[in-house]
C-alpha cells in the first residue's frame, strides 16, 4: 500500500479477552512525500467523546496531497466502553466506589506498553495497537476528557516544549520529570523515546463544538509543527503555561449550602477578586466567601467529585472543594 490516499480499515484484537474480540476503526492518511509517522488516538475511556469528533473534523478536511509521511488515527480506542457510555469495560464503578476490584484493572490507560497478559479486553487492545502502530511512531497524541468543572488541559514533557507550544492549546502543562505512573500513555511514550502529547477535552459524555474545533485546529498545528504539512500555526491570543510544580490554590468550604460562583472557568482573576460564595439555604445569607489571594487562572469551579456516587451539584458540604486556582509560570501572547 504505497499509494497516496485516505484509507479506512480495521484493527482486530488477536484473541478473546473477557469474551470479546473487537475491531477498532483505523483511518490512515498516506501523504505524498516521505515524512514522519504520527499516531493520533482518542477515547481510551468511554465517556470521552470530543476527541472522536475532533478527529472526524480533521479526517474530513485533510488532504493527502498536502501531507508528507503517514498519519494513523485511532478515534475509538475503546469501542465497547464508548457504546456502554462508561469509562471502562465491563465496569467503571471501582473509580468512585469501593468494589473490591482495583480501579486500575479495567482502565485501558494503565496498560501501556502491554507486558504480561492480564486477561482483560483493555490489555488486548493496547497490545495490538502498540505492536501494530504505536511503537513505530515518531510522535503521538492521546485525546481524553474530564468533567467540565475543570478547564481542558494539554501536557507534554519539557523535551517537547516547542511541540507543546506549537500545538496551540490555550492551557498546557510542561512536565519536567519522567512520568512515574506505570501504564500511562505518557510513561510508555517516554520510555520508548516517542514525542507525545496528552490533551484532556471537556466535558465528558457530550460534544462541545467549541472544544471540538479547538482540538481539530491543534491537530493541524501538530502536523505543521512536525513538518508533515505546510502552513501557519493557528494559536489563541493567549496561552497559559504551567510547570509541573506550579502553584495551585485550593479552596474548600467550611460550611454547607449553595455554591454560587462569581466568575467563570478560564477567567484570569485579580488579587482580592470574589470567586465564589456559599449561601445558606435557610436564610439566603452569604455563609462563606472565597477571594483570590493573588492573580491566577480559575481552573476548577465546583470540585473534583466524579461518578454517580459523587453527584454533580452545586450543593456543597463542609470540606468540599469548591475552587482551584492555578498560577501560570509563563503567559504566551501570540499575534493574531
Ligand atoms: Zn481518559
Amino acid at each position: 500500500m504505497r499509494q497516496t490516499g485516505k484509507i479506512q480499515q480495521f484493527l482486530e484484537t488477536k484473541y478473546y479477552a473477557q469474551g470479546i474480540r473487537v475491531r477498532l476503526p483505523v483511518l490512515v492518511c498516506k501523504g505524498k512525500g516521505s515524512g514522519p509517522f504520527g499516531l493520533i488516538m482518542s477515547s481510551q475511556h468511554g465517556r470521552e467523546l470530543n476527541g472522536i469528533a475532533a478527529i472526524e473534523k480533521v479526517w474530513r478536511a485533510i488532504s493527502p496531497e498536502k501531507i508528507k509521511g503517514r498519519i494513523v488515527f485511532l478515534p475509538v480506542m475503546n469501542p465497547v466502553a464508548v457504546m456502554m457510555r462508561k469509562q471502562d469495560f465491563p465496569i467503571e464503578e471501582p473509580r468512585f466506589r469501593p468494589t473490591g476490584v482495583s480501579q486500575l484493572l479495567y482502565n485501558m490507560n494503565r496498560k501501556w506498553p502491554p507486558q504480561k497478559k492480564d486477561g482483560t479486553y483493555a490489555q488486548a487492545v493496547t497490545e495490538v495497537v502498540w505492536n501494530t502502530y504505536w511503537k513505530h511512531a515518531d510522535f503521538s497524541l492521546d485525546l481524553h476528557g474530564w468533567t467540565d468543572r475543570s478547564l481542558s488541559l494539554a501536557w507534554g514533557m519539557k523535551k517537547q516544549l516547542k511541540l507543546l507550544r506549537d500545538y496551540g492549546f490555550p492551557y498546557h502543562m510542561v512536565t519536567q520529570k519522567s512520568p512515574e505512573t506505570p501504564g500511562l500513555s505518557e510513561t510508555a511514550a517516554y520510555n520508548a523515546g516517542i514525542a507525545h502529547l496528552v490533551n484532556e477535552l471537556t466535558p465528558q459524555n457530550r460534544i462541545r463544538l467549541e472544544i471540538v474545533n479547538q482540538a481539530a485546529t491543534c491537530i493541524f498545528n501538530l502536523l505543521k509543527a512536525t513538518g508533515m504539512m505546510a502552513g501557519e500555526l493557528v494559536r489563541p491570543a493567549v496561552q497559559y503555561e504551567f510547570n509541573q510544580q506550579h502553584q495551585q490554590i485550593e479552596a474548600r468550604t467550611p460550611v454547607e449550602g449553595l455554591l454560587i460562583p462569581a466568575v467563570n472557568l478560564g477567567d484570569f482573576v485579580q488579587k482580592g477578586q470574589l470567586i465564589a460564595r456559599v449561601v445558606s439555604l435557610e436564610n439566603l445569607k452569604t455563609a462563606w466567601e472565597f477571594r483570590a489571594p493573588k492573580e491566577a487562572l480559575v481552573f476548577n469551579l465546583g470540585g473534583g467529585g466524579w461518578g454517580e456516587d459523587k453527584g454533580d451539584s452545586n450543593i456543597v458540604y463542609p470540606g468540599s472543594l469548591v475552587c482551584l486556582l492555578k498560577v501560570p509560570d509563563t503567559i504566551l501572547k501570540n499575534p493574531q
